[in-house]
């Protein structure tokens, strides 16, 4: 089984347009999506359509949540809160429905999806180190635990009760670890690189290769400035944070 993982995605039709077409090139039989489709960019509806018709699982994410009218984007920051004031005026009911229906976990036998943390999945909060990390671990079911949220690729590992993580793109799944996957953010990476993130989990070789992939930056930009969106959120597509 070859899984295709992808999170936020954020309205960005042309970078999830570029990683659909990488995805349809390496015979992918399931997707996953980490949470928030929409929020930030200029495309929610198609980016909403696209995410459905691969009959993917999906967790919520905020900016999902929010822009469904379901939770109050009082404590978002200022461009994350007009987003979501400017998604929820272009989504028609059922869209809005869509996104308020996801469920905040999803588990398998080998997997767990979960956009911020396990520990509060409604709360959204960050796994940004080895110390956040550590009671998603704890708290997973599975061997692997993939998230979301902070934009930046990263894989946790934990063996023996030791906690470390790697930036490598290439991961091996060892026996007797366990793993927390974030895999980066299709539409507004935020690592420095500006490429469209990806991953791409196959059970038989029991490898995790997180991808890139270049995209139209421009055409994306320019639909934000268009659609009345604040700049930042064009021009912070460019330098990828
Ligand atoms: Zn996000």
């Amino acid at each position: 089984m070859r899984y295709g993982i992808f999170s936020d995605v954020h309205s960005n039709l042309e970078a999830f347009t570029a990683v659909l077409d990488a995805f349809s090139r390496k015979k992918i039989n399931r997707y996953l999506c980490i949470g928030d489709i929409v929020g930030y960019g200029a495309d929610p509806k198609e980016c909403i359509r696209k995410t459905k018709e691969l009959n993917a699982v999906i967790v919520e994410g905020n900016h999902d949540w929010a822009s469904a009218g379901f939770m109050d984007a009082a404590y978002f920051n200022l461009y994350a809160k007009k987003a979501v004031e400017w998604t929820q005026t272009v989504l028609s009911d059922e869209e809005k429905e869509f996104l308020r229906s996801l469920k905040l976990v999803y588990q398998t036998d080998d997997i767990t999806l979960v956009h911020g943390t396990l520990e509060r999945p409604e709360a959204f909060s960050y796994i940004f180190d080895t110390r956040t990390a550590q009671k998603t671990m704890e708290l997973s079911n599975t061997q692997l635990c993939f998230v979301g949220h902070s934009h930046v690729p990263v894989v946790f590992s934990s063996k023996g009760g030791s906690l470390s993580y790697s930036f490598e793109s290439k991961v091996e799944i060892l026996p007797q670890t366990r793993y927390i996957i974030n895999v980066g953010s299709v539409g507004q990476p935020r690592d420095g690189d500006p490429r469209a993130c990806f991953a791409i989990y196959d059970t038989e070789t029991k490898k995790i290769e997180i991808e890139r992939i270049q995209y139209n930056i421009k055409v994306a930009q320019e639909k934000i400035i268009e659609a009345g969106l604040p700049h930042i959120l064009a021009t912070r597509l460019a330098g990828g944070k």
